[in-house]
């Protein structure tokens, strides 16, 4: 039975059985015991299934996974211990020294830096496009080894739109998968699979748990990319696996399975970050109100968008939702329920009438995060890039006056009267 996003933000993933508790049970155990090695044994070949050692699967971790791949209508998922570990464990699975790869410029700070720096150190050389390359452009960028490309359905901080279309047939054309961070989105904005996504990522520690609790990330395989078809390109995939009992992942998995095995397999093994389970059960407590929250995200956001956008004190505003803003088509097309509540603008009077606001707020507290009940704020300029000058911070594409704001679940009213009294004393 095919059932809504709402339903299944609620009922997805665990299903307790006669007598079962109702909520989703905290397994806080480290391993599990078997009564003879045989049976450990078909575990360790992949032969049977089960659970055995929990840096590689445990239950709890598991019915959340399976909750998040039910949203995004996938095929198989996994939890990771933070955003960074699964974009890393999502493009790795298919990397290998001398690889390449290509991602848009439109992507968070810490994600640049793994692809451009930390994964450069590994021999993997990414290739960064604009988001408005033409296809002519985008096209050129691939090499014969050329195995992925990247992008964020709502990036994190620009809030630009992927134009799905154009880089996924880009990325088919060539034979390699798309792979989308749906963080900012989240599925009940957009299902990336749906526009032609292969491979979809997820920093959990943003609206999914939207608590600002517990530090996570997903993988959603959608099972739809045919590895089978360049066996030489992913013959991590498509050929045995020595340090696995010689497993071919796509024979003995599917095409539905055989990604987020490998990746169990291998990078869970080798790399073991892991959520504890009880970060996994507060991020399902997330869960099940996700589908409400964002609407309340959304409807803020777009609020504070439109009362910014009309205040003489403002300069400019960026918000995907805003009626004139640069990617308000690609959003009607790929988010029509709503983008975040995340919304980016800049003071009159720069560095000094930036820093002047901030001060004056008194309820959006200050932090370097986004996405949690609570209204937050972000000067940059001040805070994460303050050792930078105004000619640097414009190079990195930070405007000195640029402030982030989070708009949480309050009233709107209550955050946009919170905004305009830090604006008059500006
Ligand atoms: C925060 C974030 C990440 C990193 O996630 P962590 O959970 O902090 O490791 C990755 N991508 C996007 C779009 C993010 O906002």
């Amino acid at each position: 039975m095919k059932q809504s996003m709402d339903t299944l933000c609620v009922q997805a993933g665990y299903n307790a059985g006669n007598g079962e508790p109702r909520q989703l049970p905290i397994v806080q155990s480290t391993t599990f015991r078997y009564l003879t090695g045989e049976d450990m044994g078909k575990l360790f070949d992949l032969e049977a299934e089960g659970y055995f050692y929990t840096r590689l699967q445990n239950p709890t971790v598991d019915q959340v996974a399976a909750k998040i791949c039910a949203l995004e209508g996938g095929s198989a998922a996994m939890l990771t211990a933070s955003g960074m570990a699964a974009t890393f464990y999502a493009v790795f699975n298919l990397l290998s020294c001398g690889d390449h790869a290509i991602s848009t410029t439109a992507i968070y700070g810490g994600t640049y830096n793994l692809f451009a720096v930390t994964m450069k150190r590994m021999g993997i050389e990414f290739t960064f496009v604009s988001p408005d390359c033409t296809e002519e452009e985008l096209n050129a960028a691939f090499r014969p080894n050329t195995k992925l490309v990247f992008g964020e359905t709502i990036s994190n901080p620009s809030l630009r739109v992927l134009d799905f279309d154009k880089f996924s047939r880009a990325a088919h054309a060539h034979g390699v998968p798309l792979i989308v961070d749906n963080t900012f989105a989240t599925p009940v904005g957009c299902r990336p699979f749906e526009f032609g996504a292969d491979i979809v990522t997820h920093s959990t520690t943003k609206y999914m748990d939207g608590h600002a609790c517990a530090l996570g990330g997903a993988i959603v395989d959608s099972g739809k990319f045919d590895w089978t078809k360049y066996p030489e390109k992913f013959a991590g995939l498509c050929t045995p696996d020595e340090s696995y009992h010689g497993v071919t992942y796509t024979e003995r998995f599917g095409l539905g399975g055989a990604f987020i095995t490998k990746a169990t397999a291998q990078l869970m093994r080798d790399f073991g970050a892991m959520p504890s389970p009880n970060n996994a059960f507060l991020l399902n407590l997330g869960l099940e109100s996700l589908h409400l929250r964002m609407r309340q995200h959304c409807a803020n956001g777009l609020a504070v968008a439109k009362f910014l956008a009309d205040n003489e004190k403002i300069s400019w505003v960026t918000y995907p939702d805003l009626p004139g803003s640069r990617d308000y088509a690609l959003c009607q097309k790929y988010l029509p329920n709503g983008s975040c509540g995340v919304v980016s603008f800049g003071v009159k009077g720069g560095r000094a009438a930036a820093e002047s606001f901030m001060r004056n707020l008194q309820m959006a507290a200050i932090e370097t995060h986004v996405a949690d009940a609570k209204t937050c704020c972000l000067h940059p300029a001040s805070t994460t890039h303050r050792q930078m000058n105004d000619e640097e911070l414009l190079a990195a594409g930070v405007s000195p006056d640029l402030i982030r704001m989070s708009c949480g679940l309050e009233a709107a009213e209550d955050i946009i009267a919170d905004i305009a009294q830090a604006l008059e004393k500006v």
